[in-house]
């Protein structure tokens, strides 16, 4: 790392650096925020470059066409609230693996402890593990390794994750691979497991129950239809009752949302653009109900835009087409699609008060993660205030109890 231009603000927290060190002299230290960042150990290292080489901050390789775009969704409804926009991730991976015995797909799923950090799945039963966009920055541990391993026996191998990691696993495996799909989404920003633990644990303690699950992007129902854009957060306990609320009240999606959260590098995000690093692209498809309301009538249960940056992923996208059952799959026009996905094209602005925010829910052990944000957003709030808000909170914890 020392011939490395990384500072902190610019670590992406992938962990390629330390997957690819021969001597094994680099380790990742949480910080005051809970992001994970590189420590070298200078005895061990011989400076042979690896980590300087595999870093996505370093080297991008972007594809040098831009991308077609496609509308996505499934129109079964029960299967709609398995996944946060219209499927597509799903979908694709079915296509890539369908009809082969020696598979491998890995993404983020949210495991045992109600950790977040990419799996290897190998049994399509098992692949609902996967859906669902879950907002924390997910541990990639060893995958880049596993995925190598997993492309040196030949086997095909989905590998799905935030443009970074995308581009770390390129690095690290130096050459490309036919039997390897690359899927990354639209991405926001990430905010730290140390935050969503605050938050988890805050509920808990708040309601007197054990999480058993946590459910990002809950299709709240709102009147007759399913509002998949109230994005909305759900957690079931272990005595069988849950919590469920829109992003306007969950509040966690409310700091998410506010840009508190997300990872310093993120504001420096290099992959904020059209020309992407992967063969598919995921994002939901903000503003369809205006750009294209022939696909929004009947749905509002989510759609995807999907991203069609390379020939595989075009020729996977066609295999899909001919074969279209229960779903709507649609060439439409980049520009249109994509100009309402701020983030698609625009790195993120943080919240001023992030530093200040962290700092609250770092050092007020006895504060709730609602209080972090209450007292990080106004903190000058007089008694009354600061009353109402303690009985709005406590009538939104009978509501949900
Ligand atoms: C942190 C984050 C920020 C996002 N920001 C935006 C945005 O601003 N605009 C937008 O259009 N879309 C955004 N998305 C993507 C969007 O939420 C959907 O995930 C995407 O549209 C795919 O939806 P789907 O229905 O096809 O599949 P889903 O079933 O929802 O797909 C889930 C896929 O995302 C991967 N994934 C989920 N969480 C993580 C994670 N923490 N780290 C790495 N991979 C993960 C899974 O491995 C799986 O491949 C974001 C996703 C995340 C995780």
């Amino acid at each position: 790392m020392k011939k490395s231009k990384i500072t902190n603000s610019f670590c992406c927290g992938c962990k390629a650096c330390e997957q690819v060190c021969p001597k094994y002299a680099i380790s990742m230290k949480i910080d005051e925020k809970g992001f994970w960042y590189p420590r070298i150990d200078k005895k061990k290292c011989v400076e042979c470059g690896l980590c300087h080489k595999v870093c996505p901050e370093n080297y991008q390789s972007f594809q040098t066409n831009l991308p077609e775009c496609i509308v996505y969704y499934n129109t079964d409804k029960e299967k709609q609230q398995e996944y946060s926009s219209g499927g597509a991730f799903l979908r694709i991976c079915k296509a890539y693996v369908e009809g082969k015995d020696d598979y491998a797909i890995y993404g983020a799923a949210i495991t045992t402890g109600n950790i977040v950090k990419h799996i290897r799945i190998t049994n399509w039963d098992n692949v609902n593990q996967l859906s669902r966009s879950k907002y924390v920055q997910s541990d990639t541990e060893n995958v880049y390794k596993q995925v190598k391993t997993d492309l040196s026996m030949k086997k095909y191998v989905v590998f799905s994750g935030t443009p970074c990691q995308v581009q770390a696993l390129k690095n690290f495996l130096g050459k490309e691979y036919e039997r390897l799909l690359l899927i990354d989404f639209v991405c926001h920003g990430v905010p730290s497991p140390m935050a969503y633990k605050k938050y988890c644990d805050s509920i808990a303690k708040t309601l007197g129950k054990k999480i058993d699950k946590v459910l990002f992007r809950y299709k709240q129902e709102i009147g007759p239809d399913k509002k998949w854009d109230t994005q909305g957060m759900s957690i079931l306990f272990d005595d069988g009752t849950d919590y469920k609320e829109t992003r306007a009240a969950d509040v966690y999606m409310r700091a998410f949302l506010s840009e508190l959260l997300s990872r310093p590098s993120c504001s420096e995000c290099k992959y904020t653009k059209l020309n992407r690093v992967s063969d598919l692209t995921l994002g939901d498809f903000w503003g369809i109900e205006e750009e294209y309301p022939q696909f929004a009538i009947q749905n509002t249960a989510g759609t995807s835009m999907v991203l069609v940056n390379s020939l595989k992923g075009r020729e996977l996208v066609q295999n899909i087409k001919q074969k279209v059952c229960n779903e709507i799959l649609k060439y439409v026009d980049l520009e249109i699609a994509t100009r309402r996905n701020v983030p698609l094209t625009s790195t993120i602005e943080p919240h001023p008060m992030r530093e200040q925010f962290y700092d609250n829910l770092r050092k007020k052990k006895n504060w709730s993660f609602e209080e972090c944000l209450d007292q990080t957003l106004y903190p000058r709030g007089n008694i009354v205030q600061r009353v109402a808000r303690k009985i709005y909170r406590m009538a939104c914890v009978n509501r949900n109890g």
